[in-house]
């Protein structure tokens, strides 16, 4: 598979429990499509995260303001397969499904903050994730790569030192990428609105307009 001639744009996919989306998501997303060339990015919001605590906003929710994040960003979309399978939301069984839809020649990435690698190696079957996708890891203020253990020695054996992979090949390659740094995380978010305090100017104001209207995060 991931010797497969890679024939489109790559499709990228960023998932998360966005507990609510906010700039640092979207400004991300945005900045990778157009240094990587995307064809697409695809939030993909988890139902049941297997390696945290379930988010006290539910996945209905969390969908619906990512839905609203990205309206009117045709390089943006979201992807929902999570919410309607049951279970724990594991990444690999979403992306051998978006493999089956794409075709084994279509470049795909999986696109992650520096925070979840240094969890990857808890994750279900995460050493089969490069069989089906590259992987696109973003630095995030704040966070460090691994550099001793087991995924740090993954990390450097897959990582390529050029882009080019995305077009030449379907998957198995790792693109450390830098970005615009944003300080900005979900958790903080919660913070501020749990104590009264505005979130204003972090996420998008149709996100804040859905948080007030359905009372979230109080
Ligand atoms: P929380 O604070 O609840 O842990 P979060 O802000 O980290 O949430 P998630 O939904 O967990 O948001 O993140 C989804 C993905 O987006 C993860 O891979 C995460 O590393 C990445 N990400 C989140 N915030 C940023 C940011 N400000 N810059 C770059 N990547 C980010």
């Amino acid at each position: 598979m991931s010797e497969a001639l890679a024939s489109l744009s790559p499709v990228g996919v960023l998932g998360g429990t966005f507990n609510p989306v906010h700039y640092g998501h979207l400004r991300s997303a945005l900045e990778l499509v157009e240094s990587l060339r995307l064809e697409q990015l695809r939030l993909m919001p988890c139902a049941v995260p297997p390696h945290r605590e379930a988010p006290t906003c539910s996945a209905v929710h969390r969908a619906a303001m990512v839905e609203l994040a990205v309206a009117g960003e045709p390089h943006l979309g979201c992807d929902f397969r999570e919410l309607q399978r049951p279970g724990k939301s594991y990444t690999i069984d979403s992306l051998m499904d978006i493999r089956h839809e794409l075709g084994a020649g279509h470049s795909l990435c999986l696109v992650m903050g520096c925070d979840a690698v240094l969890d990857i190696g808890n994750w279900h079957r995460w050493q089969e994730l490069l069989e089906w996708a590259h992987i696109v890891v973003i630095a995030r203020p704040g966070w460090q790569l691994p550099q001793t253990g087991t995924v740090a020695e993954w990390l450097e054996s897959h990582r390529q030192a050029s882009v080019d992979v995305l077009r030449h090949r379907a998957a198995g390659g790792i693109i450390i990428e830098e970005l615009r740094p944003l300080a900005i995380s979900s958790t903080e978010i919660r913070d501020l609105l749990g104590v009264g305090r505005s979130a204003r100017y972090l996420l998008p104001e149709a996100v804040l307009d859905y948080i007030k209207t359905h009372n979230l995060y109080r």
